[in-house]
């Protein structure tokens, strides 16, 4: 099988099979679908659509692996970690080009997800050999208690479009390290990139069958097979709450361990005596980033009235700069979104607020031309009914409300089904702490717009999911405690 288009030329040395047991082979039926450049619209590369026989396969070989695998010294795991690591980071700006031709964000933006992405295989790398047990005595002294840690088996792994690398590793390198099998069902959108990393992952020593990778365009007849065959142990997946949801429904029927980050609907908060450059950088990072396309993305910005027009302009002014284009140009900071679908709803949820009543200070028009961009977009005086406030955005556009008193924002915030991250910016450190410790989020950024980091824990409370991914409680999402209980000589 081979790619059509060849902008660039990186493309070509993917490989577009599926990959599964350590083999590269085409569907079984053949079937084949087109990957997307969202610049431009024209097709990048064409690629096996596995069927449900090709996600059986798939299972069967993470089944027929895992108590090899489970067996192998932690030494052993963490240095193909290691090794992929620096493959990784050796072909950086390779993997950058692959992503931002299909994804579409930035080159920057790729090679910074790259370096991110590779951080999760070198800090699961170190945890791998730091896996630890316990050992106590039970009250009455008659039994020695000796905690170990197993890993929980197979794992059914499913990631989204918008990070497709870093959502990769952040599952892959703890389950490696805990010792658990795995299949990996990406986005098809985005599949070239987990492509990359199967192959950079075999050639850093992983054996075969541990790490199958299976596009489809059929996930849902592919996937459901494997979370009712009882074989597969765990599901980790990231993207919507409502498919999420859906998982966790077929998940109750064979009983499996699951993690799930879902969506967010972030507030971001500025104080009347935050500083107001800090902010507006701050608002930068955490709308802007992957042009918004982020579970972490500012859904809602709540700024205190007595700076609301200030903040307002200047957020304007540095928005309105912002060069949007092709990501592949090295000059460009805004990519296109991932797809009509997206722009559709960016656009149906800006024109719903402008009918409320919101201002466009900047941006809020579809531009004419190839390709699925939308111009950063800032909306002042939004209605806190529109619909933006409490639907996922996943765009370029800031929605400003300005508010009273703190009390009044933090009922706001608060005052959503989501809970993955919110920000705060104030110079007080009291009210920092306060506004922070009242949020009913996973995560906040204090005089900060990026949370994401692979020695945190990531991950939300309410219905944006449960469980970490990274920090030193990553891997516990693939580990199971088993005890012995061993009896003893009783003393007195
Ligand atoms: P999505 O539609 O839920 O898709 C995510 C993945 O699930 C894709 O691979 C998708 O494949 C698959 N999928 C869809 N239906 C399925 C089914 N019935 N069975 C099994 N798999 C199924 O989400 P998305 O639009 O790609 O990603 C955006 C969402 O992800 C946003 O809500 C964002 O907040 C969230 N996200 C969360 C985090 C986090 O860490 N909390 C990080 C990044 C993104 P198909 O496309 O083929 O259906």
């Amino acid at each position: 099988m081979t790619a059509t288009v060849t902008t660039p030329s990186s493309i070509e040395s993917i490989p577009t099979g599926l990959f599964i047991g350590g083999q590269w082979r085409d569907a079984a039926d053949g079937r084949v679908f087109d990957v997307e450049n969202p610049a431009t619209g024209a097709v990048l590369a064409v690629v096996a659509d596995a069927g449900p026989s090709d996600g059986d396969e798939a299972l069967a070989a993470a089944v027929a692996a895992q108590s090899d695998w489970a067996r192998t010294a932690p030494r052993y795991r963490s240095e193909i970690l290691r090794n992929a690591f620096d493959l990784v980071m050796s072909r950086q700006d390779w993997l950058a080009e692959v992503m931002t031709s299909e994804m579409g964000k930035p080159l920057a933006e790729s090679k910074g997800e790259v370096a991110y992405a590779a951080e999760f295989l070198r800090w699961f790398s170190e945890e791998a050999v730091r896996i630890s047990g316990d050992h106590t005595t039970t009250g009455d002294g008659a039994n020695r208690i000796i905690v170990t840690r197993e890993p929980v088996g197979p794992c059914v792994l499913i990631t989204p479009w918008n990070f497709p690398l870093a959502m990769g590793t952040r599952k892959i390198a703890p389950a490696v390290a805990a010792g658990c099998t795995m299949v990996l069902k990406p986005a098809p959108q985005t599949p070239l990139t987990s492509l990359a990393l199967a192959a950079i992952m075999q050639e850093a020593g992983l054996p075969d069958g541990v790490l199958s990778v299976v596009n489809t365009t059929d996930a849902a007849t592919v996937v459901v097979r494997w979370m009712s065959s009882g074989k597969a142990r765990k599901v980790s997946f990231t993207g919507s709450t409502g498919v999420g949801k859906l998982l966790l429904r077929q998940a109750a029927d064979t009983v499996m361990r699951s993690s799930m980050e879902l969506g967010g609907n972030a507030p971001f908060i500025v104080c009347a005596d935050a500083d107001i450059d800090a902010a507006v950088e701050g608002a930068i990072a955490a709308k802007m980033r992957n042009m918004g396309e982020a579970c972490t993305a500012a859904n809602r910005m709540y700024v205190h009235r007595d700076i609301a027009a200030t903040f307002s302009e200047r957020l304007a002014e540095r928005m309105a700069a912002l060069r949007v284009g092709n990501g592949l140009d090295s000059s460009t900071q805004v990519g296109p979104l991932i797809d009509a679908a997206g722009r559709a709803k960016v656009q149906r949820l800006v024109d719903d607020a402008l009918e409320r009543g919101a201002k466009a200070l900047t941006g809020g028009q579809l531009p004419e031309g190839p390709g699925y961009f939308y111009p950063p977009t800032v909306l002042a005086d939004v209605s806190t009914e529109s619909e933006l406030m409490t639907t996922e955005v996943f765009g370029p556009v800031a929605p400003i409300v300005p508010f009273d008193n703190e009390d009044e924002v933090i009922r706001r915030a608060n005052d959503t089904d989501w809970g993955l991250v919110g920000y705060v910016f104030t110079q007080d450190v009291d009210r920092a702490f306060d506004l922070a410790e009242r949020l009913e989020v996973g995560m906040v950024g204090v005089n900060n717009g990026v949370v994401s980091n692979p020695a945190a824990p990531f991950g939300g409370v309410k219905q944006s999911g449960l469980g970490r991914e990274g920090g030193k409680v990553g891997i516990d999402e693939f580990l199971e405690y088993k005890y012995f209980s061993v009896p003893r000589r009783r003393g007195r």
